[in-house]
């Protein structure tokens, strides 16, 4: 005969026995008011006697019924709230699903006509016109852009479903943070704005995922150049002994207070977004340093400029 399984005791289950507990607990205390006033001698048993007893028991009785059908109405209401968050939960699942679906299937597609319009530019099928070139190089700046919002998204969503794995080697800061500012530097240019390093001279080296850490760094550079009108960006390497810290700084229009926080939220932009951006990059980037079991915010005075922080743990 086959054992009866234990029941696992859901989110759900959880839920109701607190909600029993504190509707008892709610219940409890008008008793314990009666029987502090009969203590304190508020009221005598003897007032019970008679009518008086008949309409107190009465009372009583009301009192327990409403007790009762309160928490039966309650109890409905907590089951029904608790039966919506779960539909929810599944809905939220299933978009989910569908999104790292959707564009894991666009993926493909897309490094095809990539592919394509890179041999027709570097004219493996004859040489093109200025006509031809000047659409075929918007087909590619457009195509690029959607490779990036395609990739963000399955980021994300890898993020979300903890499937992002990592793999872990020693990764050296210096190096790291150089290559990131140089592979900066041509876009940092164009915008007439300055990349500048501090880095100390003893090596700092972290447990991590080398090519996601840069990932991170470029995404809070490219940020930092997007949103900075004059100036430049300044990249800060400390070693605070337990962990690494990395520091972002630009002279940019910064952020509001208020939306320091939000703005690791997907899709949250704040301010005018004339600029180009899927509003992924910052969660991308909050998921890939926790799973580093590092942290990551940002400091701004609007106006003035923003401070964008990494904290890494050397191990693992
Ligand atoms: P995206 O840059 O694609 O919009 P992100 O997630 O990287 O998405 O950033 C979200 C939002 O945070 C940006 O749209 C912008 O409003 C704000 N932000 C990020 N970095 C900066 C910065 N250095 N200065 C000012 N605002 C910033």
């Amino acid at each position: 005969m086959q054992a009866a399984k234990p029941r696992v005791k859901t989110a759900r289950d959880r839920l109701l026995s607190q909600f029993y507990i504190a509707f008892a607990l709610m219940s409890i205390i008008p008793l314990l008011i009666c029987c502090y006033l009969i203590t304190v001698k508020f009221f005598t048993l003897s007032i019970l006697e008679g009518l008086n007893g008949f309409y107190f028991l009465l009372a009583v009785a009301f009192s327990i019924l409403g007790l009762v059908i309160g928490q039966l109405l309650l109890r409905n209401v907590v089951q029904q709230l608790v039966q919506a968050n779960v539909k929810l939960e599944q809905f939220h699942q299933m978009q989910d699903a569908f999104v790292h679906n959707v564009t894991h299937e666009l993926r493909s597609p897309l490094t095809i006509i990539k592919g394509a319009l890179d041999n027709l530019a570097d004219g493996l099928h004859g040489t093109l016109t200025a006509d031809q070139l000047e659409p075929l190089m918007m087909s590619q700046r457009e195509t690029a852009r959607l490779k990036r919002i395609v990739g963000d998204l399955l980021d994300v969503s890898s993020v979300e479903a903890g499937k992002l794995r990592l793999v872990h080697a020693p990764v050296a800061l210096q190096d790291c943070l150089q290559g990131v500012a140089k592979s900066c530097e041509g876009l940092a240019k164009e915008r007439g704005l300055s990349v500048t390093t501090e880095l100390p001279p003893a090596p700092v080296t972290i447990m991590g995922d080398r090519d996601r850490l840069n990932q991170v760094f470029i995404n809070l550079v490219v940020n930092a150049i997007k949103f900075t009108e004059r100036g430049g960006i300044h990249i800060r390497l400390t070693d605070h002994g337990d962990a690494a810290q990395i520091d972002i700084a630009d002279t940019g229009r910064g952020i509001p207070s208020e939306d320091l926080e939000r703005i690791f939220d997907k899709f949250e932009r704040v301010g005018p977004t004339h600029q180009d951006g899927s509003g992924l990059g910052l969660p991308i980037a909050r998921g890939i340093v926790e799973l580093h079991h590092g942290r990551i915010w940002a400091e701004s005075r609007v106006g003035q400029g923003s401070r964008f922080v990494v904290r890494l743990p050397h191990g693992p």
